[in-house]
């Protein structure tokens, strides 16, 4: 994913917003910027973090919300990756789109795509007969740094 592709999401949530009746700028704005300057998944705390070393600090409770109304309209993916705190991303058109490696020892969160996994996910879709709309994969181990680490 480049960074163009981030740039449009963004212009497009603000367009988004617009629609749905809200008013432009604010922390919406905001925690927009914040998650199209990453290419994966950020929690609540990060983008708080983020933005208060940018000097465009908000309240932890207005990052809540404005992640809440962004994925209200389904502008963002939400990220489970068991360790109880949730992270979001853009939701990009298919072809951007990408999944995660987890890392249980260290906590860490890798985006990965990966062309084959998603003609064979398409494969399968018709095989079974099911119209696939979306899907979450997630591989959870130990990353490459943290078994360097216990050797
Ligand atoms: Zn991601
Ligand atoms: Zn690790």
């Amino acid at each position: 994913m480049d960074h163009g592709t981030q740039a449009v999401w963004a212009s497009d949530a603000r367009d988004a917003l617009r629609r749905a009746g809200f008013r432009s700028g604010g922390s919406r704005s905001l925690v927009i910027d914040a998650l199209a300057s990453h290419s994966c998944c950020r929690s609540a705390q990060d983008v708080h973090d983020e933005l208060r070393t940018s000097d465009r600090a908000i309240g932890m409770a207005s990052v809540y919300r404005a992640l809440e109304q962004l994925q209200g309209l389904g502008l963002l993916d939400r990220v489970e990756v068991g360790d109880g705190t949730a992270r979001f991303e853009p939701r990009l058109a298919h072809d951007d789109h990408h999944h995660h490696l987890v890392c249980t020892t260290c906590g860490e969160v890798t985006p990965f795509a990966d062309r084959r996994l998603e003609e064979a996910i398409h494969d399968l879709a018709e095989r079974l007969d099911h119209q696939v709309v979306s899907h979450d994969i997630l591989l959870r181990g130990t990353c490459s740094r943290c078994r360097q680490e216990k050797k």
